[in-house]
């Protein structure tokens, strides 16, 4: 699987996966600007992925306790899978950090 290409939004300069944070801050390696992936990208990553394991676990006719531990163990991979399919059909959009919107991820 080939991923687009990720470019800093200031410098234009390339984003390798690995110098790319999900949560928080991160500076670009060529400008030593701090960027940022909106927290709404992975907030609905993680809500969408929530939302299949649950639908899974209901499926296999799970209720009660075992429900939503059977829910959670399903949620990481589902997260993982998730986040290697939204890399390649929908690439994050890097912004420049902006220290509010890290206030509003972590209340
Ligand atoms: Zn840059």
């Amino acid at each position: 699987m080939s991923y687009p290409p990720l470019n800093c939004p200031v410098c234009r300069g390339l984003l390798r996966d690995f110098e790319i944070r999900l949560v928080g801050p991160f500076r670009c390696p060529t400008c030593g600007e701090q960027l940022q992936i909106p927290s709404r990208y992975y907030n609905g990553l993680s809500a969408a992925s929530l939302l299949i394991s649950s639908i899974l676990s209901v499926t296999m006719g799970l209720r009660g306790v075992i429900l939503c531990f059977v829910t959670v163990i399903l949620w990481v991979p589902i997260n993982i899978l998730g986040l290697v399919v939204m890399r390649s059909i929908w690439p994050p959009e890097i912004k420049r950090y902006l220290p509010k919107d890290l206030r509003l991820f972590q209340r």
